[in-house]
């Protein structure tokens, strides 16, 4: 294990993961630097969203460590389990995660949406949670839907709220998977236009994406994930412009 990275915001280390006989994730090392954003590309059933769930423990890893800023586990094994609730609730909160689908709460406004994890979860009084939540929906360029149910809204409405609401939580990492692959593309880059604004602020982040384009674009490092293992890795320049494993170039060739 290289110890390199170690002041690294997200830090993984020898992760693995099988669901019965079937190995998917294959001893996965990879350092995120504060601030920085790492873009995760790769053929679909590789592990990339089995993957981010290890990384704020929807899945328990089998092997391997997993450590988001102070907050650290270890994985051993047959044994290995969840922390205890609070623990376990703590570590969650600092990992805001937007998945393809926006799960927002229909019986919700868009702002009861954003509020409703600061006034359960973190126990933030209602008016200045209100008050925070306008500033968020205001910050995704919302403000003016604040009212509405989510039925209402577009998908790409729907999905800046969904990133609203991870926000409302002050994560210190944000991760996505695909959260444009179900919109309308012409909807796809006013979630795009939000990613880039985070980024912009210095959020650490990791994105689990099909937009080559906007990958080589807004990541720092690049990760190239093939049937559980990390194929490649590096900078936009190498990994989306000069692949170095024939695996990545076969990947990378569906997109032009
Ligand atoms: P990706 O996001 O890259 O498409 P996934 O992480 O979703 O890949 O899936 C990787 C593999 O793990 C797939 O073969 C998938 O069928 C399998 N898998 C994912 N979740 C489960 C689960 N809960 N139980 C069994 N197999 C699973
Ligand atoms: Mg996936």
């Amino acid at each position: 294990m290289n110890n390199q990275h170690s002041d690294a915001m997200i830090q993984i280390s020898n992760l693995k993961k099988a669901f019965g006989e079937h190995v998917v994730l294959k001893d996965i090392s990879i350092a995120v630097p504060r601030g920085s954003v790492v873009a995760m590309i790769g053929p679909s059933g590789s592990g990339k969203s089995t993957l981010l769930r290890c990384l704020n423990l929807l899945t328990v890893p089998d092997l391997g460590t997993v450590r988001i800023g102070e907050r650290h586990f270890e994985f051993s094994g047959r044994k290995s389990r969840l922390p205890k609730d609070r623990e376990l609730a703590a570590f969650r909160a600092r990992t805001g995660m937007v998945f393809q689908h926006f799960n927002l709460f229909p019986h919700m406004t868009a702002v009861e949406n954003v509020m409703e994890g600061m006034v359960t979860v973190l126990r933030t009084p209602k008016a200045e949670a209100r008050a925070k939540a306008m500033a968020l929906l205001q910050k995704v360029g919302l403000s003016d839907r604040a009212d509405m149910y989510p039925q209402k809204l577009s998908g790409g409405q729907k999905q800046r709220i969904a990133i609203a609401r991870a926000l409302a939580m002050q994560p210190d990492v944000m991760l996505f998977d695909e959260a444009t692959s179900a919109l309308d593309p012409e909807l796809v880059g006013e979630v795009l236009n939000v990613i880039r604004g985070l980024a912009a602020d210095g959020m650490t982040m990791i994105l689990v994406t099909h937009e080559i384009a906007f990958a080589r674009e807004v990541a720092d490092q690049v990760v190239f994930m093939r049937d559980g293992v990390v194929v490649e890795a590096g900078p936009p320049s190498q990994v989306i412009d000069n692949p170095r494993e024939a695996a990545t170039q076969a990947f990378l060739a569906r997109f032009n």
